[in-house]
C-alpha cells in the first residue's frame, strides 16, 4: 500500500498519516519531520532547510528528492509508506513516479484532505508539536492529556515558529502555487481520492479507511 497525503498545511495531513501507519502497519515519511530532525541535531541539510522553512517557502527539490528517494529504498518501505508532505511540486511528483517506474512500481493513491483556506489559520494557531517525539496536538480539538507536555514522551510542546499567522499566510500561497497542481497530476493517474477534511478527525479517518478498503 503506497500513499501520497495531499492537502493544504494543517488540513490533517500528518495527523490522519499517523492513524494509517498504525492501522496498517506501513512507515510514515514526513519530509517536514526529516528536516525538523536534521535542523535539531545541527546537520548541514537542517541549516539550509531552515532558512526556507522560517519563511514559509518549500525546500528546494535539489535537496528534497533524493532524501525521500534514498528513504523509500530502505528495508520497512518494502510493504508500503504514506508519503506525508511529499510530492510537494510537479517536479518531486516527476521524480517520484521515475525511481517507483526504475522498480516496476506505481503509486496505490493520493489522498487529498480538503479544508478551505478559512479553517486553516485557526488550525495552525492552535497546533502544538512536541519537541521530542515529534507528536502533533491541537489545543481545542486534540489537546495532549499532560497539559502542555506531550503525552507520549514528556517533552515540552510548542507552537511551531512557521505556524505563525503570517507565515501560514505564505504557506498557503505557495501550496496553492505549487502544490495544489498535484490535485489534477494524480487527477489525471485515476488515484486521486478526496475526503472532507473539515470533519472530526475520526470521521475523516473513516472516510480513509472506506477508500483503502474498497
Ligand atoms: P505542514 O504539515 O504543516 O504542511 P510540513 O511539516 O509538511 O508542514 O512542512 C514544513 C515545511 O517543511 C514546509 O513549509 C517546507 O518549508 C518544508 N517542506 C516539507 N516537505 C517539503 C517538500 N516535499 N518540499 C519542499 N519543502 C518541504
Ligand atoms: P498537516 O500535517 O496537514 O499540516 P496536522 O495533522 O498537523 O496537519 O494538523 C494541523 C492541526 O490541526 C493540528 O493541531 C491537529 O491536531 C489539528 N487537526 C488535525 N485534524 C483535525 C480535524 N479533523 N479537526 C480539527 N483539528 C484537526
Ligand atoms: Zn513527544
Amino acid at each position: 500500500m503506497k500513499i501520497v497525503m495531499l492537502g493544504a498545511p494543517g488540513a490533517g495531513k500528518g495527523t490522519q498519516a499517523k492513524m494509517i501507519a498504525a492501522k496498517y502497519e506501513v512507515p510514515h515519511i514526513s519530509t517536514g519531520d526529516i528536516f525538523r530532525a536534521n535542523i535539531k541535531n545541527g546537520t548541514e541539510l537542517g541549516r539550509k532547510a531552515k532558512e526556507y522553512m522560517d519563511q514559509g517557502l518549500l525546500v528546494p527539490d535539489e535537496l528534497t528528492v533524493d532524501l525521500v528517494i534514498d528513504r523509500l529504498s530502505q528495508e520497512d518501505c518494502k510493504k508500503g509508506y504514506i508519503l506525508d508532505g511529499f510530492p510537494r511540486t510537479i517536479p518531486q511528483a516527476e521524480a517520484l513516479d521515475a525511481a517507483l517506474a526504475k522498480r516496476g512500481e506505481k503509486m496505490d493513491y493520493a489522498i487529498d484532505v480538503d479544508v478551505p483556506d478559512e479553517n486553516i489559520v485557526n488550525r495552525m494557531s492552535g497546533r502544538r508539536a512536541c519537541t521530542g517525539c515529534g507528536a502533533t496536538y491541537h489545543i481545542v480539538h486534540n489537546p495532549s492529556g499532560k497539559g502542555d507536555v506531550c503525552e507520549v514522551c514528556g517533552e515540552v510542546l510548542v507552537l511551531r515558529d512557521d505556524d505563525k499567522p503570517e507565515t501560514v499566510q505564505k504557506r498557503l500561497t505557495v501550496y496553492h502555487d505549487q502544490t495544489q497542481p498535484l490535485i489534477d497530476y494524480y487527477t489525471t493517474q485515476g488515484i486521486l481520492k478526496a475526503v472532507d477534511g473539515t470533519q472530526d478527525m475520526n470521521d475523516v479517518f473513516t472516510a480513509i479507511t472506506k477508500i483503502l478498503e474498497a
